[in-house]
């Protein structure tokens, strides 16, 4: 299903430069069932789960880090691309374009989740960043790094997700925003600049 798109939205996205995913659930299947990742840590339920470590000692912080590192390293292994990943990613590199993510996962668990998705060679490894390499979104601080990095005005990026953190970290940066949503109910509203169902829908809107 396509849904209605604001056409200059649109022509923004084509001219971009530079495209930043948050990965799981957006490049990946959503596998994260954070709920029992909480249970399993000891966290309280309702609370983002490093925002729940940070606000411990580091005593009590670092096995439960240690932990969610192995649990996420787990389901790492078991990474899929979701329906259009690479056949978007593909495009966009072909046509030169700069490619980045920013994961609230770990670097490692996110160069690990790429490589069992077959999708990490659509990036250079300096372009993904995880929670350790700057302030966790919805901190916009690893899209201001990318940016630097790659000398992008934000106007020119793209910043593509799953979740609210993701469009908040867009918009905190100054890039435009494009919201993945399965099941349609675009939740974050004016968050998001653009609105897609799948990456599938995605690519044929930017490659078209
Ligand atoms: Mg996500």
């Amino acid at each position: 299903m396509m849904s209605a798109h604001d056409s200059e939205q649109l022509a923004r996205m084509r001219r971009a430069e530079a495209w930043i995913f948050d990965m799981d659930g957006t490049l990946t299947r959503a596998v994260h069932d954070f709920d029992a990742i909480r249970v399993q840590l000891g966290l309280p339920a309702g609370r983002p789960i490093l925002e729940a470590l940070d606000a411990l000692s580091e005593a009590e912080a670092a096995p439960k880090r240690a932990h969610l590192d192995a649990l996420e390293l787990d389901l790492a292994r078991l990474a899929q691309p979701n329906p259009g990943a690479r056949e978007l990613l593909v495009g966009l590199r072909d046509r030169g374009l700069r490619l980045g993510v920013l994961t609230r996962n770990s670097r490692r668990n996110a160069l690990v989740t790429l490589e069992a998705a077959g999708l990490l060679d659509c990036f250079l490894p300096e372009f993904v960043l995880g929670r350790d390499e700057a302030a966790p979104k919805p901190d916009p601080a690893g899209i201001l790094h990318l940016l630097e990095a790659w000398a992008a005005p934000p106007e020119t990026v793209m910043m593509v997700g799953d979740y609210r953190f993701d469009l908040e970290a867009g918009r905190a940066a100054g890039t435009a925003t494009v919201h993945l949503d399965e099941a349609g109910a675009f939740a974050f509203g004016p968050l998001a600049d653009l609105r897609v169902q799948t990456l599938t829908e995605l690519c044929a809107l930017v490659i078209a």
